[in-house]
């Protein structure tokens, strides 16, 4: 099934194998000006002397549509497309392959892709599948390294620094775990070799769908050159639109700027761009979980929780919006408590649909359509209701606008391990300090919290709902495992 199209020798700086059948016409524009760049670096010397860093970026290509098709064998070379039966109002989430020559692509309206591929297979797609196979493929990695880093539901980093002379060569290494994946779980994986972290991933676009791709030590800066500004990681929408008002287009234009004119205009994330722009990224693959000895994985706690959803249609209801983040925090709060951890401080934002013009978007200078507001607790806390009281009270502190709510979302942050004895205290002191109320207001809370929990765990988020989240029935399905968002983080 894979099909080697080019392995260029060494010296070229780049070494690329891919499964892609159909090579130049399928691709998308971004994917081929990337092609047309490389190839062009391909006869560059190198500008220097390569490091010994090296590290793997893997991706399964089209998740959750990769999921279905490795659950159902009957569904694998068919255009499979995830988000829902085609009369829904939802966008698709993940479409396999085989479904893009026809034009689906991720986060078109599901009706337009059964227009587009009437032969589509809808399916609603399985989380816990999904999660079930995110982890026995984290299982799996582990016998190769343990520096493992899963980076969100679908992607992973590896550091095979140092482990040449074992393993052999970083490349190989890659190709055997793309095998591996495919013979035991049937997920297509994409691969990206670097030197670092950045580079991997941009090496990973490369391969896309289901290669791998090495940028060789020392040519990351020339390979860095003629690449569009926006696929370096960390130019999200709203940077990369203020990169090309400045004409700044690619990532050799970007180099061209100065440290500090970036500092002034993007704060802390300028100097960053600043190295990325240089293929410097110094941030080390961060194990995210353990593998114990009996064949248990156990995570490291997160370092923040969030939860963010969209509006598919746009919500004008400011209730609704409300009654959204309510439940996004109940979400959030509920996998604090499951990690045993408390947040220090709370963020809401929120996401205006953009009615302005061209003209006026070019004149704005305010904050713009997207805002955040963050406040820290009196002490760490893993209360739903104080954490829905300060996510709420910030809302309800955000300007007003004339314009529907595109997103809103929850960030808890600065997570701390919560304090053991909190829970002992209560429930050995709590039989004297407790009257016909059941105790405080925070003690009543906290038991309600476990109990909460605990049926949620037992039955399904969606089981148990607070009043205020309730309100969202009227504009999303409810399942067992609570509402289907337009969003899922299902990474978290
Ligand atoms: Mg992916």
């Amino acid at each position: 099934m894979w099909k080697a199209l080019a392995l260029a020798p060494a010296t070229t700086g780049l070494a690329f194998e891919s499964a892609q059948c159909r090579p130049s016409k399928q691709k998308n524009r971004q994917s081929s000006l990337l092609h047309k760049h490389l190839a062009r670096a391909f006869h560059t010397e190198p500008s220097q002397l390569s490091t010994l860093r090296r590290i793997l970026h893997l991706d399964v290509d089209a998740f959750l549509a990769s999921v279905e098709q490795s659950l159902h064998p009957e569904l694998r070379g068919r255009p499979v497309i995830v988000g829902g039966p085609p009369t829904g109002r939802n966008l698709v989430m993940s479409c396999s392959y085989e479904s893009r020559p026809f034009g689906v692509r991720p986060g078109i309206p599901l009706a337009m892709a059964a227009r587009l591929c009437p032969q589509g297979i809808f399916r609603n797609g399985d989380s816990q599948a999904a999660n079930r196979l995110r982890e026995e493929l984290t299982r799996l990695l582990f016998e190769f390294t343990p520096l493992v880093e899963v980076a969100s539901i679908d992607d992973f980093f590896l550091d095979l620094s140092g482990t040449e002379r074992l393993l052999g060569p970083a490349f190989d290494v890659a190709a055997r775990i793309r095998e591996s994946v495919l013979a035991r779980l049937a997920l297509p994986l994409t691969v990206g070799i670097g030197s670092n972290r950045l580079v991997a991933r941009i090496a990973g676009k490369l391969g896309k769908p289901g290669g791998i791709a090495e940028i060789r030590a020392g040519y990351e800066e020339t390979l860095f050159t003629g690449l569009p500004v926006r696929e370096l990681p960390g130019v999200g929408h709203s940077i990369g639109r203020q990169l090309e008002r400045f004409a700044i287009r690619t990532v050799g234009d970007l180099r061209q700027v100065s440290r500090e004119v970036l500092f002034a205009s993007f704060g802390r994330n300028g100097l960053s761009l600043y190295d990325r722009a240089r293929g410097i990224d110094d941030t080390p693959v961060e194990v995210t979980s353990t593998l114990l000895p009996d064949g248990s994985l156990v995570s490291r706690p997160p370092r923040s929780i969030q939860r963010i959803s969209t509006f598919e249609p746009e919500e004008g209801r400011r209730e609704l919006v409300e009654a959204m983040l309510v439940y996004l925090v109940e979400r959030a709060s509920f996998r604090l408590r499951q990690n045993r951890l408390a947040a220090s401080s709370v963020e809401t934002r929120l996401v205006y649909v953009d009615t302005r013009t061209y003209g006026e978007r070019k004149q704005a200078v305010d904050e713009g359509l997207s805002i955040t507001r963050r406040r820290r607790l009196p002490a760490p806390s893993d209360s739903t209701d104080e954490l829905r009281e300060l996510a709420r009270s910030l809302l309800r502190q955000m300007p007003r606008r004339r314009a529907l709510v595109k997103r809103v979302g929850v960030t808890l942050n600065g997570l701390v391990v919560r304090e053991g004895w909190q829970g002992l205290l209560f429930s050995e002191t709590g039989g004297d300090r407790e009257d016909e109320r059941g105790g405080s207001h925070a003690d009543r809370h906290r038991h309600l919290d476990n109990v909460v929990d605990e049926l949620r765990e037992r039955l399904g988020f969606g089981r148990l709902l607070s009043g205020t989240s309730l309100e969202l029935t009227e504009t999303h399905p409810l399942t067992r495992d609570g509402f289907r968002l337009r969003t899922p983080s299902l990474n978290q």
